[in-house]
């Protein structure tokens, strides 16, 4: 591809892909001459082994998912072809990894870090693409990339999210009723209402005017199902200022 001059887009994956994954997929399509799978289960980012291996595996659907979307190669290697013997170096970004999901898996972006690197050495592709919903991790690839100057150039996309606010991912569908509402977030607006008082009333001399939870053309609304503004009127002192911002699912 790259002697026919056509740049090559990457989207490295660990497969069970849905429409989440569509969204870099179809940003790689618009931008590149030729988009590039890796569709691959990295053991090295897994902290527990037993998170590896109930990872989703469906190589069958997700060639057929990449098809569907026009995609021109996917590289979908066995562990013990990435991994012949155990790695001995790595790429590390201690800063950005010492908090958040760093601080539970501890292995965790030095396994990601290196399963990004092999490709983009293995592939040269001019582009790779990443979901900012795995925004520590892009943010690890993008110092990576700058610090060691690896000569491809990094694309975030926007997160794809269910109408009820949630993030595409193949592990949503682990999740029973009850747990799905608790993840996609607060839906009663007395409620939200209730947590920006708590923090204004925290504060010394302020006096609160009002707080509400409006639509977007400042409506009131029963239910937040998308976007809403928390708008508010207070005194911090004998000055009244007012301000408002949008929030809720879909907003990041
Ligand atoms: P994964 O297969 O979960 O490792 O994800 C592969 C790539 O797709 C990563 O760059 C993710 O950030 C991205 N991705 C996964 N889910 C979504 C989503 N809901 N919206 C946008 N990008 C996503």
């Amino acid at each position: 591809m790259r002697s026919q001059g056509r740049t090559a887009g990457c989207v490295p994956t660990m497969g069970a892909l849905h429409a989440g994954h569509g969204a870099p997929i179809a940003r790689a399509r618009g931008e590149c001459g030729a988009v590039v799978m890796t569709i691959f289960v990295n053991p090295t980012q897994f902290d527990r082994r037993e998170d590896y291996e109930r990872y989703a595996k469906n190589l069958d659907a997700d060639l057929e998912f990449c098809s569907a979307r026009n995609v021109d190669a996917v590289f979908a290697p066995e562990a013990d072809e990435m991994y012949p013997k155990p790695g001995a170096a790595f790429v590390e970004a201690p800063e950005l990894a010492r908090y958040l999901c760093g601080v539970f898996g501890p292995g965790h972006f030095r396994g990601v870090a290196a399963v990004v690197a092999k490709p983009f050495n293995i592939l040269q592709p001019g582009a790779a693409y990443f979901g900012e919903k795995d925004a520590q991790q892009l943010a690890i690839i993008e110092q990576m990339v700058g610090d060691l100057n690896f000569p491809v150039r990094i694309v975030p996309v926007p997160t794809v999210r269910e109408h009820d606010g949630l993030a595409l991912s193949s592990r949503n569908r682990r999740l029973t009723p009850e747990e799905r509402r608790a993840a996609s977030g607060e839906r009663s607006p007395e409620k939200g209402k209730r947590a920006a008082l708590d923090v204004l009333e925290t504060g010394p001399a302020v006096r609160v005017e009002y707080v509400e939870v409006i639509s977007p053309r400042m409506r009131p609304v029963d239910r937040i199902e998308g976007p809403v503004r928390l708008a508010a009127a207070v005194w911090p002192g004998s000055t009244r200022r007012i301000d408002n911002v949008l929030c809720g699912p879909g907003q990041s």
